[in-house]
């Protein structure tokens, strides 16, 4: 970041003068002036240039353009703004687990519901954390829906609450998720929120807290799960909200499930991860109905944005491991976040995964740029303005990513270098 609030301002101040602006294109050339500041674009310079090549001559006070060339400058300028990454080549975080063992300190501070009290579950994650303060509490949103919050600030130090979920449990799939040609595609989530801290989550836009909600009510979640197979077969996705696999070291849920699953065939559960712990690969008890799906960045990717999750290394050898242990496992190169040089880095580590023959035996490859409704990413920006919540994405029916072409360009590179070691009619690619 070069330029700090009150530069910002100024820059904005004196474009929008130049553009004859309404207080609707001010807001937007800020929020572009904000992005290519991030970046680490020379904002005055960038926009200088713009200017000049689309009206041919430089910026003068004493001749703004009218409010209508202004407008078609602002578009011109958001299309060329489009075009500048992040660069993540210095990027040196080392925020990265391989998920949370028994006994860690994680918690800050330990909430359970009144009712939650008396359940299996809730014995067994307070029994981790011996040295906690327990406070009884009469409803999780008492804590975890308090306006104000500070939600990264949380992430790092997160409270655990434990509750019973007495309302819907089981919704239908989301939009913007893959169903793989599942016609009966559901999601259910036992835990709200999750332990890492992917700077481009839709849960930053989703919660209004960082803290840790786990419903301790697993018998419940079945039983809805039970009744809905009476309708149908099923297709059931159970960490979209989370990374359960993370949590697995106090809360052992993925276990309850491969044991519920193992013996309801027309049952088929996924299990999206980005935790290396590789634990579950160990347990000879995950059926064949269960997929395991590790989401992998490269490496300066996953070092930059996706915080206190598994390194790349880490989930590559995981994938390795699940594999070799005859796991059903997906492989989801999703989202992919466009960086200077992205091609090259999604390249670079495509060749790398494929260089052990053991990824033949992948199940199928879900690919899809970063794509966010237009409520979250509003919230996602209140939350923490990087490059990625700043990005000025093309809104679509309200679904915003990048552009189209950008789109296309990105999975179909991806899809190609795949397609040198794997057969192309299994990748699925989201779009929307
Ligand atoms: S691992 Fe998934 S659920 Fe967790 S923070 Fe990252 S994107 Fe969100």
């Amino acid at each position: 970041m070069v330029n700090n609030e009150s530069t910002i301002e100024k820059l904005t101040g004196t474009f929008s003068d130049q553009l004859s602006a309404t207080e609707s294109m001010r807001q937007e050339l800020k929020s572009l002036i904000s992005y290519l500041n991030l970046a680490g674009t020379d904002v005055a310079s960038f926009i200088l240039n713009c200017y000049r090549e689309y009206t041919g001559s430089k910026p003068d006070p004493d001749k703004p353009l009218s409010k209508k060339e202004g407008a078609l400058f602002l578009h011109a300028l958001s299309v060329k703004v489009r075009k500048v990454f992040p660069d993540v080549s210095g990027e040196n975080n080392v925020t990265q687990l391989s998920g949370i063992k028994k006994g860690s300190t994680v918690f800050s501070e330990i909430y359970v519901e009144k009712g939650a009290l008396t359940y299996p579950l809730t014995n067994r994650i307070l029994s981790r954390f011996p040295e906690r303060k327990v406070t009884e509490i009469a409803h999780y949103k008492d804590i975890f829906n308090v306006a104000g919050q500070d939600f990264l600030a949380q992430k790092r130090s997160p409270a655990l609450i434990l509750a019973v979920n007495n309302g819907k449990r089981i919704y239908d799939g989301a939009r913007p998720c893959q169903n793989f040609g599942h016609e009966h595609f559901y999601y259910t989530s036992q835990v709200k929120n999750c332990l890492y801290d992917c700077e481009y989550c839709f849960l930053r836009g989703m919660y209004p807290s960082g803290n840790i909600v786990i419903f301790v009510n697993t018998d419940d979640y079945f039983s809805d799960i039970d009744a809905e197979l009476k309708n149908h077969p099923l297709y059931l996705s159970i960490a979209y909200d989370t990374d359960l696999l993370a949590l697995e070291g106090f809360t052992g849920i993925v276990k309850k499930y491969c044991e519920f699953a193992a013996d309801r065939p027309e049952l088929l559960i996924e299990i999206r991860t980005k935790c290396a712990s590789g634990d579950v690969t160990k347990s000879p008890a995950v059926p064949s109905n269960i997929i395991l799906a590790y989401t992998v960045s490269p490496d300066p990717i996953a070092r930059a944005y996706e915080h206190w999750a598994g390194s790349f290394q880490a989930r590559k050898s995981a994938i390795y491991s699940s594999l070799k242990a005859g796991i059903r496992t997906r492989l989801c190169i999703d989202p992919m976040i466009a960086v200077i040089g992205w091609n090259d880095i999604y390249g670079s580590m495509i060749d790398e995964l494929f260089s052990e023959p053991v990824m033949a035996k992948l199940e199928d490859i879900s690919v899809g740029t970063f794509r966010i409704s237009s409520s979250y990413i509003k919230r996602l920006k209140k939350t923490a303005l990087t490059p990625i919540s700043a990005y000025p994405y093309e809104n679509t029916d309200g679904m915003c990513g990048y552009d189209k072409k950008l789109r296309m360009e990105m999975t179909e590179f991806v899809k190609e270098r795949i397609g040198r070691y794997y057969p192309v009619e299994k990748i699925f690619i989201s779009d929307y």
